[in-house]
């Protein structure tokens, strides 16, 4: 078991196909392609699957904001204005960039609990 939760984990970093590990799931940086052109795995099971990957990326978006606040704020003597304006560009753009990630992460963690195609 913690060696397909590795795999599959590996594949995910990687943004690849979470079955064969071969084929990106990314034709672009937000296009995703519809199944992979190796084994054939249908990337979006259904309408809406990806709506948890939204919650992986606020989850992942959120701990790491409050984080780095709560870090400013207990080793700087910055004002929290000046925190927010170090922290709210974070917001704005790790979202974007983590993207890829949370879609992948999702789709691996969902191949990881149930392989149906
Ligand atoms: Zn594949």
């Amino acid at each position: 078991m913690a060696e397909r939760i590795a795999t599959s984990l590996s594949r995910a970093l990687r943004l690849r196909c979470p079955r064969c590990g071969e084929t990106p799931l990314f034709r672009g940086w937000f296009a995703m392609a519809e199944s992979c052109a190796l084994c054939g795995l249908r990337f979006e099971r259904a309408q809406g699957y990806f709506v948890g990957a939204i919650y992986v990326n606020y989850a992942v978006t959120a701990v790491l904001t409050l984080g780095l606040f709560f870090l400013l704020w207990g080793l700087t003597a910055l004002s929290t204005a000046a925190e927010l304006a170090l922290v709210l560009p974070l917001v704005i753009v790790f979202p974007l960039w983590f993207f890829r990630y949370s879609r992948s992460l999702w789709l691996a963690l969902e191949w990881l609990i149930n392989r149906e195609p």
